[in-house]
């Protein structure tokens, strides 16, 4: 029998080793079908909002769900401002067990998969709703998340001209920099008008604990798709409200994204689509070339189960993990304490 107490860790460097490997591009595609392969079975998964202990500096979420034979969860922070402290703003590690014996299957670091999984997920929703042919994207806010986004909307989506904007020009020189080797045509923008000019999918992704403002209503034209990832956390958004009144919203998980999205700025009943129903064809994506597709994405647990599930995937057959011996797991189940004793010799 296969040693139940040793389960393989995924290092950040094992991480790195594994994405590089396989190619990012490749990476975020292969992930992106694992998401959307999830969405189109969402009804057989647990669902629950997550579970957030916010602070005045930011917040720590515990994100479960499960499929009835695999468990799944992730820890993961968000603290604005650590960035300016050298600290990153979004850390996480996650888990998956066996839902038949609850023994842990794998353990995974997740600051790298979270922003793979969450970039995957945006061009999951943009191949669904961006408008046909999409090639420029604006993308506002160039910090940690950006070059993922950036590269998922190309590799899944055929996005291949990037206008940037961060209030931090450091920032976009940074990311235009790390993406320089990718084929984008790249054009360094100076206000979140000049970035989102000829753009057809528009990418915020700014982190800043309060009502933000990034874009305003008179900025956006008719017919773009607005993927808007930034505003996660009860009193954080990035849009103006009336972006958001004249947008078709499409969400992950309405009971968590009415706490932590931009539609926290809406009534309580105002319309959402829930995005698992367009992937299944229950309900309508873009319908026309005028209308205002938004993705108000919070980042859901389903997304970091179908991440992990992914990463599961594809260690098989390599040694980009280490065992872990995490498990306590005596051979005669009720001597617990005697291994313990034993332990002594
Ligand atoms: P980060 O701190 O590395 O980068 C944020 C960038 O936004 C910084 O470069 C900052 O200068 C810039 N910025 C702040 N205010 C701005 C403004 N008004 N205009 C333009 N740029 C501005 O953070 P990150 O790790 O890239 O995460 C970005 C956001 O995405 C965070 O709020 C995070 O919580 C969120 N996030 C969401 C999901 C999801 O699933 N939806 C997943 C991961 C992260």
């Amino acid at each position: 029998m296969k040693n139940l107490n040793i389960v393989p860790f995924v290092s950040v460097d094992n991480m790195m080793k594994l994405v590089l490997a396989t190619g990012v591009e490749r990476f975020l595609t292969g992930l992106a079908d694992y998401i959307e392969e999830d969405f189109r079975r969402w009804e057989l998964f647990d669902k629950t909002p997550r579970v957030a202990s916010h602070s005045k500096e930011g917040v720590i979420e515990l994100m479960p769900t499960s499929d009835g034979e695999v468990y799944g969860f992730k820890y993961v922070n968000g603290h604005p401002k650590n960035m300016k402290e050298g600290l990153q703003t979004v850390t996480a590690f996650g888990l998956l067990a066996d839902v038949g014996n609850g023994y842990p299957v794998l353990l995974s670091e997740m600051t790298i998969l979270t922003a793979l999984r969450t970039a995957a997920t945006s061009a999951m929703v943009a191949r669904h709703l961006a408008p046909k042919g999409a090639r420029t994207m604006a993308m506002i806010g160039n910090g940690a998340q950006s070059e993922f986004q950036a590269l998922a909307m190309k590799a899944v989506c055929g996005v291949d001209r990037l206008r940037l904007y961060d209030i931090d020009p450091v920032a976009t020189e940074k990311a235009m920099r790390n993406l320089a080797g990718f084929g984008f045509d790249m054009s360094f923008c100076r206000s979140s008008e000049e970035a989102i000019e000829g753009a057809q999918i528009i990418t915020t992704c700014t982190a800043d604990k309060q009502y933000a403002t990034i874009l305003t209503d008179n900025m956006v034209g008719a017919g773009v798709h607005i993927n808007a990832i930034g505003g996660d956390c009860p009193g954080k958004t990035e849009l103006h409200r009336d972006i958001l009144l004249r947008s078709d919203i499409f969400v992950e998980f309405p009971p968590q994204t009415r706490i932590e999205g931009e539609i926290q700025q809406l009534d309580a009943d105002h319309p959402v689509t829930e995005m698992w129903r367009v992937i299944n064809g229950a309900a309508p994506g873009r319908r026309d070339a005028r209308q205002i597709t938004l993705f108000d994405g919070v980042g859901f647990a389903v997304e970091d189960f179908s991440a992990l599930r992914f990463l599961r995937d594809r260690l098989r057959g390599t040694r980009f993990y280490d065992d872990l011996d995490m498990i306590a797991d005596p051979d005669e189940p009720r001597d617990l304490f005697g291994m313990l004793l034993r332990a002594a010799s």
